[in-house]
């Protein structure tokens, strides 16, 4: 065991994020890589946000997609009068203050200085330096009171960034911030910076987005007289299209909903280890990208991690799910496919049917979620089964459509019921019309779209009867 100990420290406040779950895997693989320890801390000083199910809901999601923790989980909450204890001590040293402004006067101050020209937003240090009477006569007007942390005033803070180098800011720039809530709760600086020191975490790995609070949390380390410092690592942020912050207009972002919509758990990490880290090439230098988890962890370096932006690609994403799918032996992956039909379908889906179809769309399907969608033809209600408005136009349009269908129906009418008999290209070829050009109209009439699982197979699925009322009914659409 390496004396490596490393953190992941979600807020439940919602569903794990497509970035928390990156920030989880990098920390794991982190662990896993050195042999250290992985420590799982709910962060819940939002008590107000916080919620238990998902608490519960972080947890069930991290082990569906295979990371585990060696420790913990540990709630912040719990730890509050510790927190508080570090205040009240921060409070008697003078590194911290009692402030006894209103949101208000806050404001209301930083809109005057305006007024007198540039000034920095924040807290301008207004109780600093309040008397023993001052503060007894305020608390005595029953105003709200916080406790602030006093940052310097002049120089700079800096720390060194395994991932982005050396971080520096102007102490001027960072106001002296709140530790203590009005409502007596520790703020997130204060906890964060409290539980780290206590639980001996030697590497901070998280996301880019906190870069600027590291200085808060040193700042207070340092006070406390805590004189290691964690190495620090800060994940490159997660971007979608027009390199904008990943948001729920990208597409999915919530863990849950990747899961809804059938991505393998081990697809999803495989492509979440990518986002930020490469793998190292192959022996023969051929460039890896299908990794497991510990295949990652074996690679994994916090030095080959990028400082630049990371572009979550959802076409990549599909395209790696196909590969997981693909590698399923056939029945695992009817078996995984099978509560999405069961959801879809319910009582309609026959089970042999509905493998027989999964069979047919292993090759081609990007998620359990579509492959299921795609045997929809085949559990249709008859009188809900219509032709999807894009692949009716496209059947309109298919050049002596009539005919193709009139020949077709004629020809599945009294074929031999085998994947060789259904095959349709000879009748086309007959009437001298090319299966490219005539066999799309046909599977729109058959699967109510143009671009379904692949049509003999799926007319053989489907009936002899089902499937020729459907191209009958197609006829009559267009005659
Ligand atoms: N609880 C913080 C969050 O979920 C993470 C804090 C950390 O990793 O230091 O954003
Ligand atoms: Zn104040």
């Amino acid at each position: 065991m390496s004396s490596v100990r490393v953190r992941f420290a979600p807020s439940p406040t919602g569903f794990l994020h497509v970035g928390s779950a990156r920030t989880a895997l990098f920390n794991w693989l982190y662990a896993r890589h050195v042999g250290g320890t992985l420590v799982l801390r709910i962060e819940d000083t939002d008590v107000e946000r916080s919620r238990h199910e998902w608490t519960e809901g972080i947890q069930t999601t991290l082990r569906w997609l295979g990371l585990d923790w060696d420790e913990g989980p540990y709630f912040q909450s719990q730890q509050f009068d510790r927190h508080l204890q570090v205040a009240q001590q921060l409070l008697e040293g003078g590194a911290a203050y009692e402030c006894f402004c209103t949101e208000e006067e806050i404001n209301a101050r930083y809109e005057a200085r305006k007024a007198a020209g540039p000034a920095d937003p924040g807290y301008d240090g207004h109780c600093r330096d309040l008397s023993v009477e001052e503060r007894a006569r305020l608390a005595g007007e029953g105003r709200p009171r916080s406790i602030r942390f006093r940052t310097r005033d002049e120089g700079v803070s800096t720390f060194t960034d395994v991932i982005r180098g050396e971080v520096t800011v102007p102490w001027s720039t960072i106001p002296d911030f709140v530790i203590v809530r009005t409502s007596g709760a520790p703020v997130f600086y204060l906890a964060n910076a409290v539980d780290d020191a206590d639980t001996g975490i030697t590497h901070v790995i998280r996301g880019e987005d906190l870069t600027d609070t590291t200085h808060r949390m040193l700042a207070l380390r340092d006070a406390l007289g805590v004189s290691d410092r964690p190495t620090f690592a800060h994940l490159p942020l997660l971007v979608g299209a027009g390199r904008s912050k990943l948001s729920k207009r990208h597409g999915a972002i919530a863990m849950e909903d990747f899961a809804d919509k059938g991505y393998l758990p081990g697809a999803l990490v495989n492509y979440l280890g990518l986002l930020g880290f490469s793998m190292p090439p192959a022996e023969d230098g051929t460039s890896r990208e299908i990794a497991s988890l510990d295949e990652m962890a074996e690679a994994f370096d916090l030095a080959r991690v990028s400082p630049s932006p990371a572009f979550f690609d959802y076409d990549k994403l599909n395209w790696m799910n196909g590969e997981y799918i693909r590698a399923l032996p056939t029945e695992e992956f009817v078996g995984q496919a099978l509560p999405f039909g069961e959801a879809r379908y319910g009582d309609r889906l026959d089970r042999v049917a509905f493998a027989g179809a999964m069979a047919i769309a292993q090759e081609r399907a990007t998620t359990l979620a579509s492959a299921a969608d795609s045997a929809w033809f085949l559990f249709v209600p008859e009188e809900d089964f219509a032709i999807a408005d894009e692949s009716l136009e496209r059947l309109r349009s298919t050049e002596r459509v009539g005919e193709i269908l009139a020949a077709v129906a004629d020809h599945l009418e009294s074929c031999e019921w085998t994947i060789e008999g259904v095959d349709l290209r000879p009748v086309l070829e007959k009437l001298e019309i090319k299966p490219r050009k005539g066999l799309p109209a046909v599977y729109a009439a058959v699967e109510g779209t143009h671009a379904g699982l692949p049509l003999f197979d799926s007319i053989l699925l489907l009936g002899r009867e089902r499937a020729v009322r459907r191209i009958r009914a197609a006829l009559a659409l267009v005659t």
